[in-house]
């Protein structure tokens, strides 16, 4: 049995909550604070999909030219807003030296394996008598209305067979047979049947009430500016009117981990990329599946109380202002694959907006800075931490529990780019 520690988690979101749930399940005393209210966070309203098939990195080839492309394009889902700063250009540089074949392909296994457990744990906690969320396991469908994005993603297909992914290519007219109570203008599909999705604001109060219930103290709306270390050991993390003492800290802080870390002398390059999404309650097109309009780069998803659209990628904005031409692009998209949707069905929709934390690579930190004995580091899992969540937490639970990770965690190392 291991000592039982007192654990600070800084940041409430997917990542420091499922931390805080493993940590306390092995026996550790476990405080999350947040700079909020544990209301919303990027968390709450993004596509909540679980995924498996999502095993090549956001830095690829191809990706760059295709950005490029998009920079030009106000209603594109892509933009990069530069910053005159040397984390927003050591980020650029790094994203451009991993977007190469030989990385990816170091990347793959990595990522499939992180996101095949963390949906396995997703099950057992559903069907655990502590949680009560549903989880949709009927897969993931991506949608195509052009040839080339077909052509592009069978590869992906067949790779996905190769990891021993459930996947099957769809011509046309197949289509249909899948999804029966919407009508569809797409030229085929691809159906990754080992993803899930499930709605993550539902996900996020249950996850809270079973920590409130194991007795994890929440501390909100307080903003942790500064550290207190001696060699290398962290004391205490202070607020402007508090200081909190622990044996062991997490830093779960999504986009505003680079900025944290620098305090403590780590160099973690990382940039927020805003996305946006919307529901609506509509009788007219009923999906089972959640779904990726592919040229689109729009995720649809069956939630409990509507279907949700997501997208865009604003690369570098700090910030929640809602960039109109953005959504104007998802909506204009939307019924060249749905065409019973029109304009109208967008009327009064509410615009959410998050920041998904983005390392250069396309890979989490995920481990101790090697500045310190007592800090472990859990962020940067950009367009798939709800996926990564509980994977992320058990593996911070082994490292601050001295066991050996389940996971190899090398290319995840929290100074790679130091
Ligand atoms: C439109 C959109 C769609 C998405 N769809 C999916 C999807 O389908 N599947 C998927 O897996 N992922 C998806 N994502 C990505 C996913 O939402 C994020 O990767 C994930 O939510 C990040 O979780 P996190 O816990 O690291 O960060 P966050 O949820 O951002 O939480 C970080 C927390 O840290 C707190 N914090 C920050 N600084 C401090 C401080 N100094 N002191 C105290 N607290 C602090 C913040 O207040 C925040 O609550 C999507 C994202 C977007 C925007």
């Amino acid at each position: 049995m291991k000592k039982s520690k007192e654990i600070i988690i800084i940041g409430g979101g997917i990542v420091g909550l499922c931390t805080a749930y493993f940590l306390n399940k092995s026996g550790h005393q476990v405080s999350i604070i947040d700079k909020s209210d544990f209301t919303d966070n990027c968390s709450y309203g993004n596509a909540g999909m679980i995924v498996p098939s999502h095993f090549i990195p956001l830095a690829a080839p191809g990706v760059i030219t295709q950005g490029l492309k998009w920079m030009f394009n106000p209603e594109s889902p892509f933009q990069i807003n530069p910053q005159l700063n040397a984390n927003f250009f050591k980020w650029i540089w790094e994203f451009y030296k991993a977007s190469n074949t030989k990385r990816v392909n170091k990347a793959i296994p990595v990522l499939k394996e992180l996101n095949t457990a963390s949906l396995a744990l997703y099950k057992s906690l559903s069907e655990s008598e502590e949680f009560n969320f549903q989880l949709n396991e009927k897969g993931l469908l991506m949608y195509f209305k052009t040839d080339k994005a077909f052509e592009n993603e069978k590869h992906v297909a067949e790779k996905a067979i190769t990891l021993g992914l459930k996947t099957d290519i769809i011509s046309g007219t197949e289509v249909g047979k899948f999804e029966t109570e919407i009508d569809l203008s797409v030229i085929g599909a691809i159906h990754f049947k080992s993803d899930a999705c499930f709605t993550p604001q539902y996900f996020m109060k249950e996850i809270i009430n079973v920590l409130k219930t194991r007795g994890i103290k929440f501390i909100e709306n307080t903003a942790i500016e500064k550290f207190d270390f001696k060699g290398n050991v962290l004391k205490s993390v202070r607020s402007n009117n508090n200081t909190f003492e622990a044996d062991e800290f997490v830093l779960a802080t999504g986009s505003w981990t680079g900025r944290l870390a620098k305090e403590l002398n780590i160099q973690i390059p990382m940039l927020p990329g805003k996305g946006y999404s919307f529901e609506i309650e509509t009788q007219k097109v009923k999906p089972k599946i959640c779904a990726i309009l592919t040229e689109a780069k729009v995720a649809v998803t069956p939630m409990e109380n509507g279907l949700r659209f997501a997208g865009t990628m604003e690369l570098g904005a700090f910030n929640s202002k809602i960039n109109q031409k953005k959504i104007d692009g998802i909506l204009k998209s939307i019924p060249k694959y749905f065409p019973q949707l029109s304009k109208n069905d967008f009327e009064n929709i509410k615009i959410w907006s998050g920041l998904r934390p983005c390392s250069p690579d396309g890979l989490p930190f995920i481990g101790k800075s090697k500045g310190f004995n007592n800090l472990t580091i859990a962020a940067g899992h950009a367009m798939m931490g709800m996926s990564l969540g509980p994977i992320s937490g058990k593996l911070v639970t082994e490292i601050i529990n001295e066991e050996k990770p389940g996971i190899d965690l090398s290319l995840l190392a929290v100074d790679r780019f130091s």
